[in-house]
């Protein structure tokens, strides 16, 4: 009843190059699933180095943006949007820290990576960050709005 009252959030998910490559996608989407969050984007898509450039533009200046640019870029990437009441900062929390060996165990890179610089998983960190990530990596059409059938459970 609380949580009704709260604001519904969408977040963009991606499970990037390296996961894909060590077969993860269905490991680190079942996270969100059973959480409970609904899917409303899914896709699998290799993305263009201007495209993640604009997604990662905030990190322009740091020594270490080329270096993000070429890993993403690297092979297919797994692109979500997921929505729910506090799904962004919730995401961010099933995503652990930044630093894979700094994020706590049972969080997806606390359980699945190492390096900073192959950290298996993107989440927006705001709502509005959200926004704008999802309209970037999704076209209008390939968004699905539903109505899940356990809805009532789960929210
Ligand atoms: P997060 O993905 O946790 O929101 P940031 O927004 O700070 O982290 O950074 C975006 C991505 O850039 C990270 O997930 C990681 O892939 C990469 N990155 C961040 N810091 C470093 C670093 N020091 N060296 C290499 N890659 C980095
Ligand atoms: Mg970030």
């Amino acid at each position: 009843l609380v949580a009704s009252m709260e604001q519904v959030e969408e977040t963009y998910i991606m499970v990037k190059p390296d996961a894909v490559q060590r077969g993860l996608v269905g490991e680190i989407i079942s996270r969100f699933e059973k959480k409970g969050f609904k899917l409303t984007g899914l896709k699998l898509f290799e993305c263009p180095k201007e495209l993640a450039e604009e997604h990662y533009k905030d990190l322009k200046s740091k020594s270490f943006f080329p270096k993000l640019i070429d890993y993403i870029t690297s092979g297919p990437v797994v692109c979500m949007a997921w929505e729910g009441v506090g799904v962004v900062a919730s995401a961010r929390k099933l995503i652990g820290s930044t630093d894979p060996l700094q994020a706590d165990p049972g969080t997806i890179r606390g359980d699945l990576a190492v390096q900073t610089g192959r950290n298996v998983v993107h989440g927006s960190d705001s709502p509005e960050n959200g926004k704008r990530e999802i309209a970037l990596w999704f076209k209008e059409g390939e968004l699905c709005q539903w109505t899940p059938a356990q809805a009532p459970w789960l929210r």
